[in-house]
C-alpha cells in the first residue's frame, strides 16, 4: 500500500502550447466545401488568414483554436478531414 504522491501532478496545462505542427487548419462544410485557415509565424506572433473570406487575426500562442472557431461560425466548417477518415462520401 504505498503508491506514494506521483500521478496527481497533471494540472499544468502547459505542455499543449505546441502548435507547431501546423500551418494551416482545414476544414470542410456541410456542402463539401474546403475552408483553409492559413497560419504564419512571423517572430514570437502568428497571423491567420482565411483562403475563403480573407479574415486575418493575429495571435501569440495556439492560434488552432482560433482559426477553427474562425472555420464554425462564418463557413459552419466543422468536419476536420484528418479526423474524418471514414470518408462520408462513399461513391456520392
Ligand atoms: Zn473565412
Amino acid at each position: 500500500m504505498s503508491e506514494g504522491a506521483w500521478g496527481v501532478a497533471e494540472s499544468r496545462g502547459e505542455a499543449m502550447a505546441r502548435g507547431d505542427g501546423a500551418s494551416e487548419v482545414g476544414r470542410w462544410d456541410r456542402h463539401g466545401r474546403k475552408h483553409v485557415v492559413r497560419v504564419r509565424r512571423s517572430g514570437v506572433r502568428r497571423t491567420m488568414s482565411c483562403d475563403t473570406c480573407g479574415w486575418r487575426q493575429g495571435a501569440r500562442l495556439r492560434p488552432l483554436p482560433k482559426a477553427e472557431r474562425h472555420l464554425a461560425e462564418a463557413h459552419q466548417a466543422t468536419v476536420d478531414p484528418a479526423g474524418a477518415r471514414q470518408g462520408p462520401s462513399t461513391g456520392r
